[in-house]
């Protein structure tokens, strides 16, 4: 359907076209600078818990425009679903991918298929809509889509239980021994990066399957501050890498289906620029993906995926 529509859209000049570039270069370094404050780093985490699949520029985005949100989609598949977007509202502005047309990709293939000069997936900004934007259709054949969300698990709970083995498992595979044990003194997890191997605590009165989860989450986050460390990643102190880790864990248990809604978010203090606060929300966004692709063992959608690449680079803005 987007399809159809862009091909019926005029040209735009290269003026116009310049335009809309630094426009969209606006937005999102607004949603970047959104994370400076305390209450802007709360309401992306929390974007986050219900956005995990989308990449990380759509959270930021989300959470700027409409952090209440926690259903999107676009206008058209509002209708699909029995639901019709309210006159006068407002779409909330996200990135989608628009791969290449089927005839550009035979036309490449008729020019010999050069992986370099391959038609690429670009961006754009569309429009989509919460679901606190839609009303219900009437006399829809079966009723509208059911759009409640799943129950939240108390973390004294135990129904989270079997996300062990993944943990484990990802542990292993990054070369880092999974242990349960009686951990003596105050932590009920540790982390020993020289040796490679992660401890939780055993189960007890008061520390229930699903903490010991929450902490395994913790610790292997620790782990992969170093293992998936990249060029451009920020450098952390041991107090930042204590406050990524528990954002990573926070985000990774809210995604999970944790009721998190008890817990504090934490937060760090002193940005002075919005990129620097933006390296970081990327580094926490990029360790969470990664626990949450081994623990939900699910590939997450591609179009939502890697699409950073394409958007306009913060520096640029
Ligand atoms: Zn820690």
């Amino acid at each position: 359907m987007a399809k159809r529509r862009s091909s019926r859209r005029r040209t735009l000049s290269e003026e116009e076209r310049a335009e809309k570039r630094a426009a969209e270069r606006e937005l999102a370094a607004k949603a970047i600078e959104e994370l400076r404050s305390s209450e802007g780093w709360q309401r992306w985490l929390t974007v986050r818990r219900r956005f995990h699949r989308y990449s990380f520029w759509n959270q930021v985005l989300i959470a700027l425009q409409c952090p209440e949100a926690s259903y999107v989609t676009g206008f058209r598949r509002w209708l699909e679903l029995g639901y019709s977007v309210r006159k006068g509202e407002h779409g909330i502005r996200i990135w989608a991918p628009c791969p290449p047309s089927k005839k550009k990709v035979k036309q490449w293939e008729k020019e010999g298929g050069d992986p370099h000069d391959r038609p690429r997936t670009f961006f754009r900004l569309v429009a989509v809509f919460d679901r606190s934007q839609v009303d219900p259709l009437p006399e829809f054949p079966g009723g509208p889509a059911d759009l409640a969300p799943p129950a939240s698990q108390p973390i004294t709970g135990d129904g989270l239980a079997h996300l062990l083995d993944p943990l484990s498992r990802l542990a292993g595979s990054i070369g880092y021994a999974f242990r349960v044990e009686t951990i003596d003194g105050r932590a009920e997890g540790l982390c020993h990066r020289g040796e490679e191997w992660i401890a939780v605590e055993e189960v007890r009165e008061g520390f229930s399957p699903n903490a010991q989860i929450a902490t395994g989450i913790h610790e292997l986050a620790h782990a992969l501050v170093v293992i998936d460390s990249q060029k451009d990643d920020p450098k952390l102190t041991r107090a930042q890498e204590e406050v990524v880790v528990e954002c990573v864990a926070f985000t990774v248990c809210a995604s999970l289906g944790f009721d998190t809604s008890g817990s504090s978010i934490p937060y760090m203090t002193g940005w002075s620029e919005g990129d620097e606060v933006g390296r970081y929300a990327a580094l926490i966004d990029r360790l969470a993906r990664r626990i949450e692709d081994a623990l939900l063992e699910v590939e997450p959608p591609q179009d939502e995926r890697g699409g950073e690449a394409d958007i306009p680079a913060l520096a640029a803005a």
